[in-house]
Protein backbone atom coordinates (compact mmCIF):
# COMPACT_ATOMS: atom_id res chain seq x y z
CA UNK A 1 0.00 0.00 0.00
CA UNK A 2 1.37 3.36 -0.83
CA UNK A 3 1.58 6.89 -0.02
CA UNK A 4 0.61 9.76 -2.22
CA UNK A 5 1.64 13.34 -1.83
CA UNK A 6 -1.21 15.34 -3.69
CA UNK A 7 -1.13 19.30 -3.91
CA UNK A 8 -4.18 20.68 -2.70
CA UNK A 9 -5.07 24.10 -3.70
CA UNK A 10 -6.64 25.99 -0.72
CA UNK A 11 -7.34 29.60 -0.42
CA UNK A 12 -4.92 32.47 0.74
CA UNK A 13 -7.77 33.60 3.60
CA UNK A 14 -6.52 30.04 5.62
CA UNK A 15 -8.63 27.81 6.74
CA UNK A 16 -11.83 27.40 9.25
CA UNK A 17 -15.17 25.49 9.79
CA UNK A 18 -17.64 28.71 8.56
CA UNK A 19 -20.49 29.74 11.36
CA UNK A 20 -23.98 28.87 9.61
CA UNK A 21 -24.98 32.46 10.81
CA UNK A 22 -21.96 34.23 8.90
CA UNK A 23 -24.07 32.88 5.31
CA UNK A 24 -26.81 34.97 6.97
CA UNK A 25 -25.54 37.99 8.05
CA UNK A 26 -22.22 38.43 5.86
CA UNK A 27 -19.88 37.09 8.75
CA UNK A 28 -16.52 36.31 7.33
CA UNK A 29 -14.93 32.49 7.73
CA UNK A 30 -13.75 31.80 11.00
CA UNK A 31 -10.01 31.24 11.25
CA UNK A 32 -8.16 28.83 12.99
CA UNK A 33 -4.90 30.79 13.48
CA UNK A 34 -3.46 28.60 15.73
CA UNK A 35 -3.96 25.86 13.79
CA UNK A 36 -2.02 27.29 10.74
CA UNK A 37 0.96 28.28 13.21
CA UNK A 38 1.75 24.71 14.07
CA UNK A 39 2.05 22.02 11.70
CA UNK A 40 0.18 18.84 12.41
CA UNK A 41 2.96 16.80 13.91
CA UNK A 42 2.88 12.89 12.88
CA UNK A 43 4.84 10.51 14.56
CA UNK A 44 5.14 8.00 11.14
CA UNK A 45 6.33 10.10 8.84
CA UNK A 46 4.50 9.29 6.16
CA UNK A 47 3.90 11.43 2.65
CA UNK A 48 1.81 14.25 3.47
CA UNK A 49 -0.63 16.04 1.67
CA UNK A 50 0.62 19.48 2.56
CA UNK A 51 -1.68 22.66 2.00
CA UNK A 52 0.22 25.72 1.59
CA UNK A 53 -1.92 29.40 2.13
CA UNK A 54 0.27 31.96 0.56
CA UNK A 55 -0.42 34.37 3.45
CA UNK A 56 0.28 31.47 6.13
CA UNK A 57 3.57 31.02 7.82
CA UNK A 58 3.35 27.55 8.08
CA UNK A 59 2.02 24.50 6.09
CA UNK A 60 -0.88 22.26 7.75
CA UNK A 61 -1.31 18.93 6.81
CA UNK A 62 -3.05 16.09 5.56
CA UNK A 63 -1.96 13.00 5.56
CA UNK A 64 -3.09 10.75 2.85
CA UNK A 65 -3.07 6.88 1.51
CA UNK A 66 -3.65 5.51 -2.16
CA UNK A 67 -6.24 2.49 -1.99
CA UNK A 68 -7.18 1.24 -4.96
CA UNK A 69 -5.12 3.77 -6.94
CA UNK A 70 -7.35 6.61 -5.54
CA UNK A 71 -6.26 8.95 -2.88
CA UNK A 72 -7.85 9.10 0.23
CA UNK A 73 -7.42 11.52 3.06
CA UNK A 74 -7.61 10.73 7.03
CA UNK A 75 -10.73 12.44 8.46
CA UNK A 76 -8.63 13.27 11.96
CA UNK A 77 -6.85 15.11 10.01
CA UNK A 78 -9.65 16.82 7.89
CA UNK A 79 -11.07 17.65 11.29
CA UNK A 80 -8.19 19.43 12.66
CA UNK A 81 -8.01 21.35 9.53
CA UNK A 82 -11.52 23.16 9.74
CA UNK A 83 -11.03 23.13 14.21
CA UNK A 84 -13.35 20.10 14.20
CA UNK A 85 -13.47 17.73 16.92
CA UNK A 86 -13.06 14.45 16.02
CA UNK A 87 -14.78 11.37 16.71
CA UNK A 88 -14.34 7.76 15.48
CA UNK A 89 -16.72 5.12 16.36
CA UNK A 90 -16.83 1.15 15.19
CA UNK A 91 -18.23 2.30 11.03
CA UNK A 92 -19.29 5.95 11.66
CA UNK A 93 -16.88 8.77 11.98
CA UNK A 94 -18.86 12.27 13.24
CA UNK A 95 -17.02 15.70 12.67
CA UNK A 96 -18.48 17.81 14.89
CA UNK A 97 -18.43 22.29 15.68
CA UNK A 98 -20.13 24.89 16.97
CA UNK A 99 -21.64 25.23 13.53
CA UNK A 100 -21.26 21.88 11.92
CA UNK A 101 -22.26 18.15 12.21
CA UNK A 102 -20.36 15.44 9.55
CA UNK A 103 -21.61 12.36 9.53
CA UNK A 104 -19.77 9.53 7.45
CA UNK A 105 -20.18 5.50 7.68
CA UNK A 106 -17.16 3.28 6.34
CA UNK A 107 -18.15 1.30 3.10
CA UNK A 108 -21.58 3.62 2.62
CA UNK A 109 -21.23 6.58 -0.24
CA UNK A 110 -24.48 8.48 1.99
CA UNK A 111 -22.82 10.79 4.63
CA UNK A 112 -25.00 13.46 6.12
CA UNK A 113 -23.47 17.17 5.73
CA UNK A 114 -25.41 19.15 8.54
CA UNK A 115 -28.73 17.40 8.03
CA UNK A 116 -28.40 17.13 4.55
CA UNK A 117 -28.55 13.70 3.30
CA UNK A 118 -25.20 13.92 0.17
CA UNK A 119 -23.93 10.95 -1.99
CA UNK A 120 -20.36 10.75 -1.87
CA UNK A 121 -18.08 9.98 -5.30
CA UNK A 122 -16.59 7.58 -2.93
CA UNK A 123 -17.50 5.38 -0.09
CA UNK A 124 -15.12 6.01 2.98
CA UNK A 125 -12.38 3.56 3.58
CA UNK A 126 -10.48 2.29 6.52
CA UNK A 127 -6.80 2.79 5.64
CA UNK A 128 -4.60 0.70 8.60
CA UNK A 129 -7.11 2.12 11.60
CA UNK A 130 -7.60 5.35 10.04
CA UNK A 131 -11.26 6.34 8.81
CA UNK A 132 -10.17 8.15 4.99
CA UNK A 133 -12.55 9.78 2.53
CA UNK A 134 -11.84 10.27 -1.26
CA UNK A 135 -9.76 13.45 -1.96
CA UNK A 136 -11.90 14.22 -4.18
CA UNK A 137 -14.99 14.23 -1.81
CA UNK A 138 -13.08 16.51 0.14
CA UNK A 139 -11.94 19.19 -2.21
CA UNK A 140 -14.93 19.14 -4.60
CA UNK A 141 -18.18 18.36 -1.40
CA UNK A 142 -17.21 18.34 1.52
CA UNK A 143 -14.73 21.67 1.38
CA UNK A 144 -17.50 23.67 -1.10
CA UNK A 145 -19.56 22.95 1.79
CA UNK A 146 -17.77 24.38 4.99
CA UNK A 147 -15.76 26.81 3.58
CA UNK A 148 -16.93 29.72 1.05
CA UNK A 149 -13.71 30.87 1.21
CA UNK A 150 -12.60 27.80 -1.69
CA UNK A 151 -14.87 29.22 -4.02
CA UNK A 152 -13.97 31.75 -6.61
CA UNK A 153 -15.37 34.93 -5.45
CA UNK A 154 -18.53 35.89 -7.56
CA UNK A 155 -22.36 37.08 -7.43
CA UNK A 156 -25.15 35.64 -8.99
CA UNK A 157 -27.34 38.15 -10.84
CA UNK A 158 -29.09 36.18 -14.16
CA UNK A 159 -30.78 33.07 -13.22
CA UNK A 160 -32.13 30.60 -16.21
CA UNK A 161 -35.03 28.47 -14.72
CA UNK A 162 -35.63 25.11 -16.61
CA UNK A 163 -39.37 23.29 -16.38
CA UNK A 164 -38.06 20.00 -17.54
CA UNK A 165 -40.20 18.61 -20.60
CA UNK A 166 -43.15 19.79 -22.59
CA UNK A 167 -44.67 19.87 -25.61
CA UNK A 168 -44.84 15.87 -26.76
CA UNK A 169 -42.74 15.24 -23.79
CA UNK A 170 -45.24 14.75 -20.90
CA UNK A 171 -42.42 13.18 -18.94
CA UNK A 172 -43.72 11.22 -16.50
CA UNK A 173 -47.33 10.76 -15.68
CA UNK A 174 -49.32 10.01 -12.33
CA UNK A 175 -52.98 9.29 -12.18
CA UNK A 176 -54.01 13.07 -12.00
CA UNK A 177 -51.13 15.31 -13.30
CA UNK A 178 -48.59 15.51 -16.04
CA UNK A 179 -44.65 16.31 -15.02
CA UNK A 180 -44.56 18.86 -18.02
CA UNK A 181 -47.27 20.38 -16.35
CA UNK A 182 -46.32 20.44 -12.65
CA UNK A 183 -42.86 21.41 -13.50
CA UNK A 184 -44.07 24.87 -15.68
CA UNK A 185 -46.43 25.44 -12.52
CA UNK A 186 -43.41 25.64 -9.96
CA UNK A 187 -40.95 27.34 -12.36
CA UNK A 188 -43.55 29.68 -12.83
CA UNK A 189 -44.34 30.86 -9.19
CA UNK A 190 -40.04 30.27 -8.35
CA UNK A 191 -38.96 33.09 -11.32
CA UNK A 192 -42.05 35.63 -9.89
CA UNK A 193 -40.43 34.51 -6.37
CA UNK A 194 -36.59 35.40 -7.58
CA UNK A 195 -37.33 38.43 -9.58
CA UNK A 196 -38.79 39.75 -6.08
CA UNK A 197 -35.23 39.23 -4.14
CA UNK A 198 -33.95 41.47 -7.26
CA UNK A 199 -32.48 38.95 -9.31
CA UNK A 200 -32.86 38.76 -13.49
CA UNK A 201 -34.62 35.58 -14.20
CA UNK A 202 -35.51 34.29 -17.63
CA UNK A 203 -37.21 30.11 -18.02
CA UNK A 204 -36.12 27.82 -20.87
CA UNK A 205 -39.78 27.27 -21.92
CA UNK A 206 -42.20 29.99 -21.94
CA UNK A 207 -44.94 27.76 -22.49
CA UNK A 208 -46.04 24.46 -23.25
CA UNK A 209 -43.17 23.97 -26.35
CA UNK A 210 -40.39 20.49 -27.02
CA UNK A 211 -37.32 21.86 -26.21
CA UNK A 212 -34.46 19.71 -26.45
CA UNK A 213 -31.29 19.36 -23.65
CA UNK A 214 -29.23 20.84 -25.93
CA UNK A 215 -31.28 23.35 -26.91
CA UNK A 216 -31.53 24.25 -23.18
CA UNK A 217 -27.71 24.21 -22.16
CA UNK A 218 -27.62 26.73 -25.38
CA UNK A 219 -30.34 29.33 -24.15
CA UNK A 220 -28.57 29.40 -20.71
CA UNK A 221 -25.03 30.10 -22.79
CA UNK A 222 -26.60 32.69 -25.07
CA UNK A 223 -28.36 34.81 -22.45
CA UNK A 224 -25.17 34.50 -20.11
CA UNK A 225 -27.42 32.97 -17.18
CA UNK A 226 -24.75 33.02 -13.54
CA UNK A 227 -26.83 30.06 -12.60
CA UNK A 228 -29.15 27.35 -14.16
CA UNK A 229 -32.00 25.21 -12.34
CA UNK A 230 -33.91 22.77 -14.37
CA UNK A 231 -37.01 21.11 -12.37
CA UNK A 232 -38.28 18.07 -12.59
CA UNK A 233 -40.42 15.12 -10.76
CA UNK A 234 -40.11 12.08 -10.49
CA UNK A 235 -41.43 8.72 -10.98
CA UNK A 236 -40.63 4.85 -10.17
CA UNK A 237 -42.27 1.79 -10.39
CA UNK A 238 -42.35 1.08 -6.57
CA UNK A 239 -45.45 3.13 -5.42
CA UNK A 240 -44.17 3.72 -1.58
CA UNK A 241 -40.74 5.48 -2.30
CA UNK A 242 -40.97 9.69 -1.89
CA UNK A 243 -38.91 12.15 -1.38
CA UNK A 244 -36.97 14.79 -3.21
CA UNK A 245 -32.76 14.79 -4.52
CA UNK A 246 -30.85 17.40 -6.15
CA UNK A 247 -27.95 16.44 -8.77
CA UNK A 248 -25.24 17.92 -9.32
CA UNK A 249 -22.23 17.02 -12.31
CA UNK A 250 -20.20 14.28 -11.57
CA UNK A 251 -16.91 15.24 -11.41
CA UNK A 252 -13.87 14.10 -13.87
CA UNK A 253 -12.91 10.15 -12.62
CA UNK A 254 -16.05 9.53 -10.18
CA UNK A 255 -18.81 7.60 -10.99
CA UNK A 256 -22.57 9.25 -10.95
CA UNK A 257 -24.82 7.94 -7.97
CA UNK A 258 -26.43 5.36 -9.37
CA UNK A 259 -23.60 3.65 -11.16
CA UNK A 260 -19.83 2.54 -10.64
CA UNK A 261 -18.23 3.42 -14.00
CA UNK A 262 -15.92 6.63 -13.43
CA UNK A 263 -16.00 8.73 -16.73
CA UNK A 264 -12.47 10.00 -17.40
CA UNK A 265 -13.50 12.76 -19.95
CA UNK A 266 -14.37 16.44 -18.64
CA UNK A 267 -17.16 17.82 -19.38
CA UNK A 268 -17.98 21.88 -19.93
CA UNK A 269 -20.23 22.00 -16.55
CA UNK A 270 -17.15 20.27 -14.70
CA UNK A 271 -15.43 23.91 -15.27
CA UNK A 272 -18.16 24.39 -11.89
CA UNK A 273 -17.79 21.46 -9.57
CA UNK A 274 -17.03 23.11 -6.63
CA UNK A 275 -19.70 25.28 -7.07
CA UNK A 276 -22.12 22.92 -8.03
CA UNK A 277 -21.65 21.35 -4.84
CA UNK A 278 -22.46 24.33 -2.86
CA UNK A 279 -25.35 26.06 -4.95
CA UNK A 280 -26.74 21.63 -4.76
CA UNK A 281 -25.83 21.42 -1.00
CA UNK A 282 -27.93 25.10 -0.49
CA UNK A 283 -30.44 24.47 -2.82
CA UNK A 284 -31.38 20.74 -1.67
CA UNK A 285 -31.02 22.05 1.82
CA UNK A 286 -33.66 25.04 1.29
CA UNK A 287 -36.13 22.48 -0.30
CA UNK A 288 -36.19 19.84 2.61
CA UNK A 289 -36.80 22.58 4.89
CA UNK A 290 -39.22 24.27 3.12
CA UNK A 291 -41.35 21.29 2.16
CA UNK A 292 -40.34 18.83 4.75
CA UNK A 293 -40.03 16.81 1.84
CA UNK A 294 -38.23 13.42 3.36
CA UNK A 295 -34.43 14.06 2.40
CA UNK A 296 -33.68 11.21 -0.58
CA UNK A 297 -30.44 13.19 -0.88
CA UNK A 298 -27.90 15.92 -2.96
CA UNK A 299 -26.98 12.99 -6.00
CA UNK A 300 -24.44 13.05 -8.89
CA UNK A 301 -25.17 12.24 -12.62
CA UNK A 302 -24.20 13.21 -15.69
CA UNK A 303 -27.15 15.00 -17.43
CA UNK A 304 -26.66 16.16 -20.42
CA UNK A 305 -28.41 19.72 -19.19
CA UNK A 306 -25.85 19.79 -16.44
CA UNK A 307 -22.25 18.58 -18.72
CA UNK A 308 -22.87 21.34 -21.44
CA UNK A 309 -23.80 23.84 -18.35
CA UNK A 310 -22.09 27.40 -19.35
CA UNK A 311 -22.54 28.50 -15.21
CA UNK A 312 -23.58 26.18 -12.22
CA UNK A 313 -26.03 23.85 -12.62
CA UNK A 314 -27.90 21.70 -11.09
CA UNK A 315 -31.27 19.55 -11.54
CA UNK A 316 -33.66 19.42 -8.35
CA UNK A 317 -36.25 16.28 -8.88
CA UNK A 318 -39.19 17.91 -6.31
CA UNK A 319 -40.87 14.50 -5.41
CA UNK A 320 -42.74 11.41 -7.11
CA UNK A 321 -45.72 11.52 -8.94
CA UNK A 322 -45.88 7.58 -8.70
CA UNK A 323 -46.25 8.21 -4.65
CA UNK A 324 -50.10 9.16 -4.15
CA UNK A 325 -49.30 11.79 -1.43
CA UNK A 326 -46.83 13.50 -3.23
CA UNK A 327 -48.79 13.42 -6.21
CA UNK A 328 -51.41 15.19 -4.75
CA UNK A 329 -49.00 17.58 -2.88
CA UNK A 330 -47.16 18.30 -6.07
CA UNK A 331 -50.49 19.58 -7.89
CA UNK A 332 -51.00 21.77 -5.34
CA UNK A 333 -50.35 25.29 -5.28
CA UNK A 334 -49.29 25.59 -1.72
CA UNK A 335 -46.72 23.15 -2.12
CA UNK A 336 -45.68 24.32 -5.02
CA UNK A 337 -45.17 27.76 -3.08
CA UNK A 338 -43.08 26.06 -0.68
CA UNK A 339 -41.29 24.22 -3.44
CA UNK A 340 -40.52 27.24 -4.84
CA UNK A 341 -39.64 29.49 -1.67
CA UNK A 342 -36.93 26.54 -0.50
CA UNK A 343 -35.44 26.88 -3.54
CA UNK A 344 -34.96 30.40 -3.80
CA UNK A 345 -33.90 30.52 0.33
CA UNK A 346 -31.10 28.01 -0.98
CA UNK A 347 -30.56 30.48 -4.50
CA UNK A 348 -29.66 33.17 -1.63
CA UNK A 349 -27.63 31.38 0.46
CA UNK A 350 -25.70 30.20 -1.90
CA UNK A 351 -24.97 33.72 -3.51
CA UNK A 352 -24.09 34.64 0.25
CA UNK A 353 -21.40 31.75 0.24
CA UNK A 354 -20.03 33.07 -3.41
CA UNK A 355 -19.72 36.49 -1.91
CA UNK A 356 -17.61 35.38 0.35
CA UNK A 357 -15.16 33.53 -2.16
CA UNK A 358 -11.62 33.85 -2.40
CA UNK A 359 -10.24 31.32 -4.42
CA UNK A 360 -8.58 32.23 -7.85
CA UNK A 361 -10.76 31.58 -10.77
ZN1 LIG B 1 -38.27 14.86 -15.71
Amino acid sequence: MSILAVPLHVAANGVGDVPASSLVNGVSVRHVSSMMKKPLVTAAVVCLVVLLPATCPAAFQIRCASLSGRTYVFLSDVARYYGMKYHPGQKTVRLTSKYSDLRFTLERRECVLNTVSVHLSFAPRMWKRNPTISETDFRLMVDPVLRPKCLPKGTVKRIMIDPGHGGKDHGATGRKYREKDVNYSVCRILVEALRKQGYTVSLTRGGDTKLSLERRAKLARAWRADLFISVHANYVATKSVRGAETFLLSPKGTPSTYGNKSSKSLSLGNAFDKQNARAAYEIHKGLKTATKSSDRGVKHARFLVLRDAPCPALLVEMGFLSNSTEESLLGSARHQRKVADGIVQGVRRYHQSLLQGGAAK
